[in-house]
């Protein structure tokens, strides 16, 4: 992505001075990128929402608006962002398994295309505001179908021992409930996971949800995000439109006639964005050498809490190592890289940054978020301002 011999080319944009003037480190992202991936996904027959969780940057979610006018949310502070950037009314399915009253309150009175249900609980909450407040909402039952997605302990969300969905033991029970209540179902709603990449838990769901579509029918069906990222940049990974094509495929073979509905999240902007930061210093242990760079665990949670790994390349070549670590004063800040040479004040890029670390960055060790840049038309623009010291004290009384 990056071409270092004197100059740093970022998308034939020439970026040594910026690269100078600015505080690492800093995301950039690649719009032509992003702009690609988005015609991938209009191709498909069917109706993307994007999971704003992966990334909430305004400058983005404006971009998916324009294009898809579409979204996943999970909290209505991710709403309100963006009813404040779209001019009409988007289509909004409103999922997560801790919804609260006020959340669902907002989510009626602005009659949202969808809230998703995670629990028997949680229908009559809405029922009991429903009542109330003499407004109606459709809804779409999301099932825990006790299939594992296979990728990492962390981010399946699909078998019984996870906290999402409705269990397919208190199905019944929802239906029958549901006579009295008489919600509007639109149809099931699935999410087993994340970064998901093999067909194999997908085909296994199908074959579930066409038993269940034996006995109900609906007018929808969401089967969720989840589709992984190549984080290794190697090509033995599932591409998007064989994933994609294999669930349509089944859909075919199953004859469902139903409308799909898929939220993805992650696959939108992963590998359109690097991270540009700096080695502050290299130190060693026998023949070990640890580098110490700029960015930490605040910044980019995921190898902390995943042990996942993003690729790292050096643009200044010196000692051999692996090891390398952020500012945060953890052990855990560290990044999981192949061997690399580097020295102090090496450029470093970070690969895959795209998705779920800008927001799930905070501000441990008092650290301020750092600056988001697109590379648009030749042009460098600034989409999210470096944090102040006074964003860090405003809100002390
Ligand atoms: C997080 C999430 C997604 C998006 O998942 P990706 O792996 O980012 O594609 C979709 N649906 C629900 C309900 C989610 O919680």
């Amino acid at each position: 992505m990056i071409e270092y011999k004197k100059n740093i080319f970022f998308d034939k944009v020439k970026l040594n001075f910026f690269l100078e003037k600015i505080d690492l480190p800093l995301y950039i992202y690649n719009y032509k990128k992003i702009i690609f991936n988005f015609f991938f996904i209009k191709k498909l027959k069917f109706f993307f929402f994007y999971s704003v969780k992966s990334n909430d940057n305004i400058f983005l979610l404006k971009l998916i608006n324009n294009f898809f006018f579409k979204f996943d949310i999970v909290s209505i502070e991710e709403l309100k962002k963006i009813i404040l950037i779209s001019k009409k009314k988007p289509f909004i399915v409103f999922s997560g398994s801790g919804k609260n009253l006020s959340e669902i309150l907002i989510s009626l009175n602005l009659k949202i295309f969808s809230i998703n249900i995670e629990s028997i609980q949680e229908i009559l909450k809405l029922y009991y505001l429903k009542k109330k407040y003499k407004k109606n909402i459709n809804i779409m039952i999301r099932i825990n179908p006790n299939i594992d997605a296979k990728t990492h302990k962390k981010i399946t969300t699909g078998t019984n021992l996870n906290k999402f969905g409705i269990n397919l033991f208190h199905l019944k029970n929802l239906f029958y409930l549901n006579k009295i209540l008489k919600f509007n179902i639109l149809g099931y709603d699935f999410h087993i996971g994340s970064q998901l990449t093999k067909i194999n838990p997908l085909k296994k769901l199908l074959k579930l949800i066409n038993i269940l579509y034996i006995n109900k029918k609906y007018k929808y069906l969401d089967i969720g995000g989840g589709l992984g990222v190549n984080y290794y940049f190697n090509k033995n990974i599932i591409n998007f439109y064989k994933y994609y094509n294999q669930i349509y495929l089944l859909i075919k073979k199953y004859n469902l006639k139903t409308k799909i509905i898929i939220e993805i999240g992650r696959y939108i902007f992963c590998n359109s964005c690097v991270i540009i930061s700096k080695s502050n210093y290299i130190k060693f242990y026998k023949k070990i050498f640890f580098c110490i760079n700029k960015l930490g665990m605040n910044d980019v949670l995921r190898p902390s809490l995943y042990n996942s790994f993003h690729k790292i390349e050096s643009l200044n070549l010196g000692k051999n190592t692996s090891f390398f670590f952020g500012p945060i004063c953890e052990s855990s800040d560290k990044f999981l890289s192949k061997k690399i040479k580097v020295k102090n004040n090496s450029l470093l890029i970070f690969y895959s940054m795209g998705s779920y670390c800008k927001t799930m960055s905070n501000n441990y060790n008092s650290k301020k978020k750092i600056f988001e840049v697109i590379i648009c038309n030749n042009k460098i623009k600034i989409i999210f301002k470096k944090e102040k010291f006074k964003n860090l004290i405003n809100n002390y009384e």
